[in-house]
């Protein structure tokens, strides 16, 4: 019954002159989402973006689409020829669909009339069609109620064709990717930051990632896991260059030279430099952690002003006021959880203290600092590190 889809989306509509570039971005990357799933046209019409699409695929694209940023919403519709019969022999089709399958007793027909010729204004067309489809329906008990009705039917009496749709399923917003510059992501295998990722790309942003790892001390799965959360990551986001960093020389020198209950902080800056010193080779202009206030002794608030105090670039994190619930929640959404759950050891566990420092004092810090070569030691990680590029397929 359904053979096109329409593409809803939000914030993009309002953004003037630089309209039609977002709107050709978001159908490229409606092209892209879907290309694993088959080839389809994807197509823009006065404002509108359509795919087309038929009963066997429609329920498969629909759940594509839903994920590209910028789309708020897919509708699954019935496009036919110009004539006004056949709109309301669609709507009348569409409802019955809809009475059988759910328990539908009240409706209302919205309709939009494209084509300004045409006899009847929207509201009389709605009166006419309604009258129509009541008539013609077998079950009587569905009713007409334009306040409160439990399903829409919307008919479109559009210049080239006639479009008929009831609902929609939602998408998650944002921005088309692409349109906002680059950040780069400090990626573990937690459950965090894969979600601070995919937030910030959902604004638009292109993302690269940055992983330290202390092989041998860690193994070759934990760095695996975070290259399957990356390839998930980019089925959102498009394949994701992902930059793998020992640090283990780093930790070592922490701790053979630093106060034990420092060494999360002292790591966590070493993190920072390195994945600033990494973005700003690759034309990124922010860094994204996923630190949320007071979730572990490093996240205090004066955890965060000691690692925050190591870099110049902004450090853009968005889960800083959000409960673990209501993240776990969009890593469950996006996909992310299952795989973030997996225990593997992160080069922090390692060598976390027992007793680290909950209220660090940046003079302190720094001071710790100074016992470190901290340049050379950054030199050389980003020196062996490897870039590699994560794509979905
Ligand atoms: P997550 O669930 O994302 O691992 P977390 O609650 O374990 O977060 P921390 O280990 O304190 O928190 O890390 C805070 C943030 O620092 C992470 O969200 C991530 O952005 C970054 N980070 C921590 N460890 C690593 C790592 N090994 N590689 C890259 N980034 C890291
Ligand atoms: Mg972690």
């Amino acid at each position: 019954m359904y053979n096109i889809l329409i593409a809803k989306y939000g914030e993009i509509g309002v953004k003037g002159k630089n309209r039609y570039l977002f709107e050709n971005k978001l159908i490229r990357n409606i092209r892209n989402m879907l290309k694993s799933i088959g080839e389809f046209h994807v197509y823009k019409e006065y404002g509108r973006i359509y795919i087309d699409v038929d009963d066997t695929n429609y329920l498969k694209a629909m759940d594509e689409v839903r994920k590209v940023f910028g789309v708020v919403g897919v509708c699954p519709a019935i496009k036919r020829e110009k004539d006004y019969d056949v709109l309301k022999e669609t709507a009348l089709e569409l409802l019955k669909e809809k009475v059988e399958k759910g328990n539908i007793e009240t409706f209302k027909i919205a309709s939009k009339r494209g084509d300004k010729s045409f006899k009847f204004t929207s509201q009389e067309m709605s009166i006419d069609i309604g009258g129509y489809v009541l008539s013609n329906l077998d079950n009587k008990s569905v009713k007409v109620d334009v306040r409160n009705p439990q399903i829409t039917i919307t008919c479109e009496y559009r210049n080239e064709h006639t479009l008929v749709y009831a609902d929609s399923v939602a998408g998650y917003g944002g921005l088309p990717l692409g349109t906002n510059g680059k950040a780069m992501c400090l990626l573990s295998g937690g459950i965090d930051s894969p979600v601070s990722s995919w937030m910030v790309a959902k604004r638009g942003v292109d993302i690269e990632a940055v992983h330290f790892h202390s092989y041998p001390f860690t193994n070759e799965r934990s760095q695996e896991k975070v290259r399957d959360l990356a390839r998930i990551l980019s089925k959102y986001c498009g394949p994701i260059k992902l930059h793998m960093v020992n640090t283990l020389d780093i930790q070592k020198a922490i701790a053979e030279n630093c106060n034990e209950e420092e060494t999360t902080i002292l790591s966590r800056r070493f993190m920072m430099r390195i994945a600033q010193q990494i973005g700003e080779s690759r034309y990124c202009t922010a860094l994204v952690t996923g630190e949320s206030i007071g979730q572990v002794a490093s996240q205090t608030m004066q955890g965060l002003y000691c690692t925050n105090a190591s870099v110049t670039m902004p450090v853009f994190r968005p889960l800083i006021a959000m409960d673990k619930i209501d993240i776990i929640k969009i890593a469950e959404d996006i996909g992310t959880y299952e795989t973030s759950i997996i225990p593997e050891a992160d080069c922090c566990s390692l060598f976390s203290p027992k007793k680290p420092v909950t209220k660090p004092r940046l003079e302190r810090i720094e001071k710790s600092e100074t016992k470190l070569d901290v340049e050379g030691l950054i030199k050389s990680a980003i020196e062996n590190s490897v870039m590699e590029t994560i794509s979905f397929e």
